[in-house]
């Protein structure tokens, strides 16, 4: 644990939020624990924790340097990030370029169908509602976000995949789908938070098109860890390697 460390403020599924000594930062600490299915399906893996926020990390740092405010400041452990504190706003934004998932069981798309101009979706964030989608007139009038700010979202939604498919095809990703979080900084702009990792976005060998995320472990199969060892190989550079100190992939 970093010394930065002081109270836990909030425990989740994947990750708990510490309080530091400034009222402005907090530490997002990943976990090694892994749910899926509602909760249905729990284990603990470890290093995953450590993957998660390695990678977390780096695609904060790309949507940093394109422009895209992140609560992100830096790494202070393999499994600890340093960020601003943010206000959330409880809705999942949801970003699919290609049709699978919950997506097939809901409506009549095509199985890998590509989605062009992306789907956008709206989640309630919510385990008592059990996370069901909202639109607009709903999350305006339940003032979970006004409209303007929902605008403002998809926006930035629209920029954060333009620019992490670019980053992660260049990489032999396919950047399939992802779940985004986003919150209110204290001057009120909004941010983007949490996490973007293989526990929240769907990738896909740009090849073989083989899961490098967490359908593994919604499928029940092994090789969840190195899975994500994999991305993070893929995505850090080797001098980020090294300052961590991630070990080799072996092919
Ligand atoms: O299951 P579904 O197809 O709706 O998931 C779409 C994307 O959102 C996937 O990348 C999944 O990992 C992510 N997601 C998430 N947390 C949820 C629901 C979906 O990270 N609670």
């Amino acid at each position: 644990m970093s010394e930065i460390v002081k109270e836990l403020l909030y425990t989740g599924k994947a990750k708990d939020v510490y309080k530091t000594g400034n009222d402005d930062e907090v530490i997002i600490k990943f976990r090694d624990d892994i749910t899926a299915l509602d909760g249905g399906r729990k284990d603990t893996l470890s290093k995953k924790g450590e993957y998660n926020a390695l990678i977390s990390a780096k695609l904060f740092e790309v949507l940093e340097e394109h422009g895209v405010a992140t609560q992100y400041i830096r790494l202070v452990e393999h499994n600890e990030m340093l960020t601003k504190s943010l206000e959330m706003i409880p809705l999942e934004v949801i970003c699919r370029n290609i049709a699978t998932g919950s997506l097939l069981r809901k409506y009549p798309f095509h199985r890998n169908q590509r989605l062009d101009p992306p789907v956008i979706q709206f989640d309630y964030k919510n385990d008592v509602y059990h996370d069901p989608m909202l639109n607009d007139s709903i999350i305006t009038a339940l003032k979970i976000a006004t409209q303007e700010e929902l605008d403002k979202i998809r926006e930035i939604t629209h920029v954060i995949n333009k620019v992490l498919y670019k980053f992660l095809n260049e990489r032999g990703l396919i950047l399939v789908d992802f779940k985004i979080e986003f919150g209110f900084d204290k001057e009120g702009n909004i941010v983007l938070g949490d996490e973007i990792s293989p526990d929240t976005t769907r990738l896909w060998d740009i090849e073989t098109h083989d899961n490098f995320d967490k359908d593994i472990f919604r499928k029940g199969e092994k090789g969840v860890v190195d899975a994500y060892h994999r991305v993070v190989d893929l995505v850090l550079t080797e001098e980020e390697k090294e300052k961590w100190n991630v070990e080799k992939v072996e092919l």
